[in-house]
């Protein structure tokens, strides 16, 4: 088999299981964020900062996609929430079959809020379904702002783009607008945010935004 029918052949099993897991989360009323980014950019850090918003209010997870070692499970597992590390041995992205795995240390009826930050990559993990709600993308200001441009596939199938790093800005290049117009430019329909981890500045925004989706994916109108 060539190497594009083998990917297709790939693709379409990963496609399979994704939804039959999405299947299984809605049933669940279980909301699910595939969090995405180059490595670096502050995927772990923004879940430090928004999970000890989330579980005052809502039954959280997480599972933490990464080549090698426990550490980002162990810093989730810090703030006394439940993480499930998955190491993937080389392989750049998750696929739906880990996440699978990783369900079998869950108890999905007490769950609400299932968070996946996956390997740090902005290529292949925007062609894997892992049966979330939503995919959502991390670009930090210490990046080029260019990177929607560069990366314009995994700009169209986030639901929200985040530009973290913000505090950095008075020594940097980077032009915010800019960046949140060329995603605009790709994917309409993205919500922007722009943050910072180290001071919480915009994090507030993200953690409504979370909530808003987890009410409307179970048809609440509050916390
Ligand atoms: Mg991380
Ligand atoms: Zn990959």
């Amino acid at each position: 088999m060539n190497k594009i029918k083998v990917e297709t052949k790939i693709l379409t099993k990963n496609e399979q299981k994704a939804k039959f897991l999405r299947g299984v989360f809605k049933q669940k009323g279980v909301l699910v964020l595939n969090f995405l980014s180059s490595p670096g950019s502050g995927k772990t850090s923004l879940l430090e900062q928004i999970l000890p918003k989330l579980v005052k209010c809502y039954r959280v997870a997480v599972i933490e996609g990464d080549l090698a070692t426990e550490n980002d499970a162990e810093r989730i597992r810090k703030l006394g929430v439940l993480a499930y590390q998955i190491n993937t041995h080389g392989a750049c992205h998750l696929e739906s079959s880990g996440i699978e795995k990783a369900l079998g240390e869950f108890d999905l009826d007490k769950i609400d809020i299932l968070i996946i930050e996956n390997v740090g990559n902005l290529v292949c993990p925007a062609s894997f379904d892992l049966g979330e709600d939503y995919k959502i993308v991390l670009i930090s200001t210490t990046e080029g702002e260019d990177k929607p441009v560069k990366y314009p596939t995994v700009i169209k199938v986030s639901s929200a783009m985040i530009i973290n790093k913000i505090d950095l800005l008075p020594l940097l290049d980077f032009d915010v607008e800019k960046c949140a117009n060329y995603a605009k430019g790709i994917n309409p329909r993205i919500d922007t945010f722009f943050i910072s981890c180290k001071t919480g500045a915009g994090i507030d925004k993200v953690v409504k935004w979370i909530e808003d989706k987890f009410h409307e994916k179970r048809n609440l109108c509050g916390c």
